[in-house]
């Protein structure tokens, strides 16, 4: 894969390039909100060290994994959600929306959210 081809949206958006509404961010991961809320509260968790899904990054990296999960309680602290609940989703390939491929962690809450399948 050329360097091109493998700097993904989400490493424009960390390194500055594109603009996001950042929440929170530290040595290790970087959150935004996604740009079309699924609810009330819908933000990403990204590590900045690029994997390409949670199965990667947990063999590769699994303290980077924890990193991501304190992120996202972070998050849900600063949004206010840490006692209503939030729900965190790691999409992974085609049959599951993928559609960035740099790992990433959607953290979703701030009102009652239905079941899968539902
Ligand atoms: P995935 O489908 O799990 O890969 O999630 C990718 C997410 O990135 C989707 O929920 C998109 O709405 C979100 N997204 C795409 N482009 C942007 C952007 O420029 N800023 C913030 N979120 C984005």
């Amino acid at each position: 894969m050329s360097g091109l081809d493998a700097e993904t949206l989400f490493e424009r958006i960390i390194g500055g390039e594109i603009p996001a509404d950042v929440v929170y961010q530290d040595e290790s991961t970087f959150a935004f909100r996604d740009i079309r809320p699924q609810a009330r509260v819908h933000v990403l968790v990204v590590p900045r060290k690029r994997y390409r899904n949670l199965g990667e990054l947990a063999a590769a990296d699994p303290g980077l994994l924890a990193d991501v999960a304190l992120a996202a309680r972070k998050v849900a602290e600063i949004e206010g959600i840490l006692e209503s609940g939030y729900r965190v989703v790691f999409n992974t390939d085609e049959d599951a929306g993928q559609t960035v491929f740099h790992v990433h962690a959607h953290v979703l809450g701030g009102e009652p959210l239905g079941l899968f399948g539902a």
